[in-house]
């Protein structure tokens, strides 16, 4: 009799990595199976609220994790068909080919990849026009070659941007248009499905314009026969098969009952944290460690970048829409006075009173919460953390996740920082001339000004790949070196975490993965 559950290929979590992967196989016929935990983001008026969505924290999962004293926290994760590219600002960059190789840090090392970004090259170009990234090649002064220009236009600054970005060239940096995943048509207002709004960042599109995995390419999947979803269904765990080198079982919780699939092959996407705990979760007698966990890694080494969330405020207003536009990347790999990478200085989406009411902020003397959003730029700092094993995913006997961090590598964000500052202060007005800038404010007061654990966006590291299994749960391939016909790709693979947002490189690394499959597939 046949076995309706069975699958030639099931993917778990529909992300960037699920979401892509999935589009990548579907023309080829096979019999996909999409396990997704969430449901569809509901579209309403709230998707564009900012009190809902940074106050309330509306679409954010109710699950608590635990930290490694114990104390709950509540991960600004969401589980969604899409994943967090619902959310995502959709600023899609490439890593730099630097971060490939090793690199020496104050902090320490940044392991090589056991693939080059020659290998990854023509699948970030396929994302870039998949995900139609909208930027401009020669701007970024440690931008990687590509072998194609953008598809699409960068998106323009607006005035107060364009300002900023004429000072801080006067200031000898060089500032360059973010690439961004939103279908903006700047010359054809009335037909361009964006409206440039400010509620990009962090919020799902109301009217489906920004490129997030569910829009480009799982609504894309699911017109293929062939492909099919189920919406909250909960991978629980997976089973070997007698000799411990099959997944055999998907065990699926869904609407409080249990249900199970099989697979030709297995795919896990559920998110670097997620994708850890499911592994751990499945531990067996043929897998006592977790499954594919012979090595010891699955769960170690998770990162999740330094960030800081940082507003310049200046006597002038910044009446800006849509301010995510312009990034600086001139102390990437490090600068004249200081050796060490440093990271990347870019925007967060225009920061409103409600949204700084949600992080406690400090207020500057003299400002209200209203003013200070309205006279801010808000900058978004990115430094790399380094793998360390004993920052970790582990699962709780009760089964509840507990990520276990220790920050690293800070004395390069500082510097980032200071950096920052004194471009700022050689920043000018026609009306207030160098007084204009106030001074730099944290947007909120957790871990001395950077963003707290559960803020978990850039989640990465947790099943790394590599060319030996002592030291990486999956080969160059992404599939587990212990269990032949199981396969992660999101961002758990990553040896490293650079320093540019990870998305594209998800995505590009997905389509890689992808190309492999269809030929193991035949
Ligand atoms: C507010 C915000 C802004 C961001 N901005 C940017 C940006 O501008 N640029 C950028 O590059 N990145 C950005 N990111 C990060 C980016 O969204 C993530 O790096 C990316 O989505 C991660 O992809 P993934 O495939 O690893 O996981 P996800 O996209 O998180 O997908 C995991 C999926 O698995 C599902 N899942 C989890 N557990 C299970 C289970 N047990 N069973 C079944 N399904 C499961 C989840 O519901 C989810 O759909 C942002 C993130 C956030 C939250
Ligand atoms: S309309 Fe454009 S700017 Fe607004 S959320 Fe959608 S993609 Fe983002």
């Amino acid at each position: 009799m046949p076995n309706n559950n069975h699958y030639d290929v099931i993917i778990i979590g529909t992300g960037a990595g699920g979401g892509t992967l999935a589009y990548q196989l579907a023309p080829s016929g096979k019999k996909i199976l999409l396990l997704e935990r969430g449901d569809y983001v509901p579209r309403e008026k709230d998707n564009w609220s900012t009190r809902a969505v940074n106050l309330e924290g509306k679409y954010n999962t109710k699950e608590a994790w635990r930290d490694s004293e114990g104390k709950e926290l509540h991960p600004h994760t969401n589980y969604f068909v899409g994943g967090n590219t619902k959310f995502y600002g959709a600023a899609l960059f490439r890593l730099r080919k630097e971060d490939f190789g090793e690199i020496r840090h104050h902090g320490g090392i940044s392991p090589a990849w056991p693939i080059s970004y020659e290998e990854l090259e023509p699948h970030y170009t396929k994302a870039e026009h998949l995900y139609q990234v909208h930027g401009k090649r020669g701007e970024d002064p440690t931008e990687p070659w590509a072998s194609a220009p953008y598809k699409y236009p960068a998106v323009s600054h607006e005035q107060r941007i364009q300002h900023l970005s004429d000072d801080f060239e006067r200031a000898g940096l060089r500032p360059f248009h973010v690439p961004l995943g939103i279908r903006i048509d700047e010359k054809n207002q009335q037909k361009s499905p964006c409206i440039r709004c400010n509620t990009c960042d962090g919020h799902p599109c109301l009217i489906g314009a920004k490129s997030d995995a569910q829009t480009i390419c799982v609504d894309p999947a699911l017109q293929h026969e062939n492909v099919s979803l189920v919406t909250n269904a909960r991978v629980m765990r997976l089973e070997t098969n007698g000799n411990a080198r099959q997944v055999s079982k998907v065990i699926v919780e869904r609407n409080g009952t249990r249900e199970e699939y099989s697979g030709d092959i297995v795919v896990v996407s559920c998110g670097a944290v997620n994708s850890a705990a499911l592994l751990l979760r499945s531990a067996s007698d043929s897998h006592p460690n977790g499954l594919a966990n012979g090595s010891d890694v699955v769960g170690r080494h998770y990162m999740g970048h330094i960030n800081s969330v940082l507003m310049a405020l200046s006597k002038c207003p910044n009446p800006t829409i849509f301010q995510k536009t312009l990034a600086v990347n001139d102390f990437y790999l490090g600068s004249k006075d200081w050796e060490y990478p440093m990271g990347h200085i870019s925007f967060v989406g225009k920061l409103d009173a409600d949204t700084l009411k949600a992080g406690a902020p400090a207020i500057a003397p003299g400002w209200t919460l209203d003013l200070m959003a309205k006279h801010s730029l808000d900058f978004w700092l990115t430094s790399e953390d380094l793998p360390d094993p004993n920052n970790r995913v582990t699962v709780d006997r009760d089964g509840q996740i507990r990520v276990s961090y220790k920050l690293n590598n800070v004395e390069g964000h500082d510097r980032l920082k200071a950096q920052l500052q004194k471009a700022l202060k050689q920043t000018n007005c026609d009306v207030h001339g160098h007084e204009c800038h106030q001074g730099l404010f944290a947007r909120n007061l957790y871990l001395g000004q950077r963003l707290p654990l559960a803020a978990v966006a850039h989640q990465n590291g947790t099943v790394r790949f590599g060319d030996d299994p002592k030291t990486s749960a999956l080969d160059r391939n992404c599939k587990a070196h212990e269990v032949d016909n199981l396969y992660v790709v999101d961002a758990s693979f990553f040896p490293s975490s650079g320093a540019v947002n990870p998305a594209l490189t998800i995505m590009a690394n997905a389509l890689r993965v992808g190309d492999h499959l269809l030929e193991r597939l035949g």
